[in-house]
């Protein structure tokens, strides 16, 4: 009889023996604000909903009691504006969200921020640009002032979506100048992926979204892992805290990869809206366990060496995980 075959007779001994364990610390539940107040599920994520101002702290609490540590907050503003000035006003959405969430919810969630150009300008645009040319130093200022707004509103963590040069660095610095040096910067790097689509029609209300722009030239060769190093070797040497990889599950090697080329940088993976509707259309048509899948994509994600997964399955896993469903 072999080891293996003498370890996998016994539960105790299979939990003994896991080099990492998958649980609810590990998570990170993103959420749909909506300022409309329009309350209803999201349409292209079956099982997600939007929720507005008022009644997003009941879904924080529930988090918070699953030992969820931390959200992602994306705000959908009702009014955005050619240059994306929206976000800076002194009584912009997200600020109010920031604001409400922190009062309420005090030290006992970590409020992620989603830091990024589109979800306030009209073109939906993740940076500025010229005639097709990114004008990165210009976009990454202003991602700088976003990220100081929602830090003085409550944000914990910021997360910088929009992908282009400097914009670690600058939000770093805008952030050190205005005294929130505590806040810590989760830098998003993405590959090309059409796995992102449910969540641009989520955020976007649109069935065909961005409008004029292919955002697609800020993400990184699917099958380049060299050029996705280089993105990664960037953001941290301009500052980044903590690294997210996006999607997951397509990039189980980049999450490896990151991990051993950066031992002491927390990975976050984040499972995005294609693969939640992948589980989700699975279990319905191919009779596959939702519950297992969904545990068996994580855990995956977890061994490839994440050291925090962003999921839409969030709460339920949690429930899956504490033996509560
Ligand atoms: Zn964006």
């Amino acid at each position: 009889m072999t080891a293996t075959t003498r370890i996998k007779r016994s539960k105790q001994m299979i939990r003994m023996v896991r080099p990492c364990e998958l649980t609810s610390s590990d998570l990170i539940y993103p959420i749909f604000i909506r300022e409309d107040k329009k309350k209803c599920e999201i349409q292209s994520m079956k099982g997600q909903r939007y929720y507005s101002l008022d009644d997003c702290v009941d879904v924080c609490n529930e988090v918070v009691e699953l030992e969820i540590p931390a959200i992602m907050v994306f705000g959908i503003v009702k009014r955005k504006n050619d240059d994306g000035s929206v976000a800076l006003q002194k009584n912009a959405f997200h600020v109010k969200i920031f604001k409400k969430l922190k009062k309420e919810l005090g030290e006992d969630l970590l409020l992620v921020s989603n830091v990024c150009l589109c979800d306030y300008t009209l073109s939906e645009s993740c940076v500025y640009l010229e005639k097709d040319k990114v004008l990165n130093e210009k976009t990454a200022e202003m991602l700088g002032k976003i990220a100081v707004a929602h830090a003085e509103a409550g944000a914990d963590v910021v997360a910088p979506a929009a992908m282009c040069d400097g914009q670690v660095r600058h939000i770093r610095a805008a952030l050190d100048r205005e005294g929130f040096d505590d806040v810590a910067i989760m830098t998003y790097v993405k590959t090309d992926s059409c796995l992102f689509r449910p969540f641009f029609e989520a955020v976007t209300l649109a069935k065909t979204p961005r409008r004029g722009v292919d955002s697609s030239k800020f993400r990184t060769d699917i099958i380049n892992e060299k050029m996705f190093m280089q993105k990664v070797n960037l953001d941290i040497s301009e500052g980044a805290d903590i690294v997210i990889v996006k999607p997951a599950l397509t990039n189980l090697d980049h999450i490896f990869r990151v991990k051993q080329k950066y031992p002491t940088i927390p990975i976050a993976a984040y499972q995005v809206s294609g693969e939640y509707a992948m589980i989700k259309l699975l279990s319905e048509y191919a009779h596959v366990n939702e519950k297992d899948l969904l545990i068996e994509t994580l855990s995956s994600i977890k061994r490839a060496g994440a050291d925090m997964i962003l999921t839409y399955y969030a709460v339920e896993a949690a429930k899956i995980l504490q033996g509560k469903e």
